[in-house]
């Protein structure tokens, strides 16, 4: 994209309340500025940490050098977020600070808001009061859909809007249309509204299942050495959510549960969570570069999501047809190391945390899709691979990591400044296509590959393995065990 020809998609007229300026904060930032008219004197940033001042100084925003927590929340954001004339905009990009309240807080004064997780107030990942199941993105996801369903409407609040969470709800669909095209099925296109629609459409096209399937080559320019954690994204947002319980919506192709499964027992009973660290337990998944991979069946809210979006049911309720979702995720090999050293260390984290910025890689791509499996096509993986190298050419301050999320965040602003009165919504729930319109120039090449790989491959091997042959793409075969 040439410098003048970015497009402008409106002007914000209210404040600009940025909390947290780390890794995504940073690289949104740039975007925001690119693509949205606004007053810059009315622009404020809250990070507590103070490394970022030089570059907010330069780009001539305030920074308020504070933690928001539990007691000073509404305190300290309501005026910022209802100064003068306007209507704000709140993009919460922090770790440790409930979305929820935070929500509560715009929506009541009519602010719009825009965050990439449903996160709770410090202390709750690690709370050895609550059981795993209170511990879960299911339970955390209860508590934005109890107030999504609590005050239906209002100002809108785009929930768990960065890559995945969020793109990849929109490249679902997209892969959903491109394979029914291939596969010669007929079909009407759902409109934006109709989940059972699109719901149906995944049925008839007989997907038993979608991995979020992600490889990351980004390599460091120094190994890293022992005692730091290094991700290309938040330490500390990956140390929380792998050792959250691992959690997968649940289809109803599955026969078979592992022996660690766990039910819920309230809501809308999506997904199952297993009674082990999601950054310690292994899927089998396919990535375009690496072909088969291991990933870690980390919790993410699109999991379960995805598999409640994609429901259908019977005349009397009942479920009839839902995929299997979850992640798969291979991080970085730095991350790798990283998590094969503190899950070696009884799951206490290196005292160094720090996240890999632009300078300190060499290169490599985030290769980051949906792979839609079962069909009678096999499997087809739909995604994003940006490399470092596009990256940086394409905006500043980010990897390819962070670019991903950033230009995510970017077109859910957008879609909530479009549409300021849709309440709390998540990304499986927004016009799919008007967001990757704003976000496919910063995608780098989005591709859809075919494969005619299966869990069972090569298998078993040396060893003797309890799998269904009967259907490969059983979670049987698809869980390292
Ligand atoms: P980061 O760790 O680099 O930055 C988080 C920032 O929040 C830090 O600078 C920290 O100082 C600040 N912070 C911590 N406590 C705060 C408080 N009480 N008040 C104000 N600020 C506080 O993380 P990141 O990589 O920038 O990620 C930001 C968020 O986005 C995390 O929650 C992460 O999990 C999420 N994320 C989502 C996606 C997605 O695709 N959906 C991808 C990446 C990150």
């Amino acid at each position: 994209m040439a410098e003048q020809n970015y497009p402008i998609y409106g002007e914000i007229t209210g404040p600009i309340v940025m909390i947290g300026f780390g890794s995504i904060g940073r690289g949104t930032l740039p975007l925001i500025e690119r693509h949205f008219k606004f007053d810059k004197s009315r622009m404020v940033v809250i990070e507590p940490r103070n490394d970022e001042a030089e570059l907010l100084a330069r780009h001539g925003v305030r920074h308020i050098q504070a933690h928001v927590t539990k007691d000073n929340y509404k305190e300290l954001l309501k005026p910022l977020l209802t100064e003068g004339e306007g209507q704000g905009f709140c993009v919460n990009l922090s770790v440790d600070i409930s979305s929820v309240d935070l929500m509560k807080l715009c929506r009541k004064h009519d602010v719009l808001y825009i965050d990439t997780v449903v996160e709770p107030w410090h202390g709750f990942y690690f709370d050895k009061d609550k059981d795993n199941a209170a511990r879960t993105n299911y339970a955390l996801r209860e508590t934005m859909r109890k107030e999504k369903f609590k005050s239906p409407g209002g100002a809108t609040a785009v929930s768990t809007c960065g890559a995945n969470p969020g793109m990849v709800s929109w490249f679902v669909k997209q892969a959903l249309i491109n394979l029914a095209n291939e596969i010669g099925v007929k079909y009407d296109e759902p409109s934006q509204d109709d989940r059972e629609g699109w719901a149906k459409l995944m049925k008839k096209l007989g997907v038993k299942g979608v991995h979020i399937a992600e490889r990351d080559t980004q390599r460091t320019k120094h190994p890293k050495p022992l005692n730091v954690f290094w991700n290309t994204w938040s330490v500390e947002g990956f140390i929380s959510e792998g050792l959250q319980p691992a959690e997968l919506g649940w289809g109803t192709n599955e026969k078979w549960m592992p022996k660690t499964a766990k039910k819920f027992k309230k809501g809308h009973k999506s997904a199952i969570y297993l009674e082990q660290a999601g950054a310690n337990t292994r899927v089998r998944s396919w990535c375009p570069t690496p072909g088969p991979q291991y990933g870690f069946l980390v919790t993410h809210n699109e999991a379960i999501s995805i598999a409640e979006y994609f429901t259908v049911h019977d005349k009397d309720g009942d479920v009839n047809y839902r995929p299997t979702c979850h992640y798969a995720y291979h991080p970085s090999n730095d991350a790798v190391i990283s998590l094969h050293e503190m899950f070696g260390n009884g799951g206490n984290a290196q005292p160094v945390l720090h996240v890999l910025n632009e300078d300190e890689l060499e290169d490599g791509v985030d290769e980051l899709g949906v792979l839609l499996y079962g069909h009678e096509k096999n499997a087809y993986w739909y995604g994003s691979r940006l490399s470092l190298e596009e990256t940086r050419k394409l905006a500043p301050y980010q990897n390819a990591t962070g670019l991903q999320v950033t230009s995510a965040v970017l077109a859910g602003m957008v879609w909530a400044f479009e549409n300021p009165r849709s309440g709390i919504v998540e990304a499986d729930e927004m016009d799919y296509k008007r967001c990757l319109e704003v976000q496919m120039p910063y995608l780098g090449p989005v591709e859809g590959h075919y494969t005619n790989w299966t869990p069972l491959d090569g298998r078993p091997g040396l060893f003797p393995e309890d799998l269904d042959h009967s259907d490969p793409w059983q979670f049987r075969n698809i869980l390292v065990r």
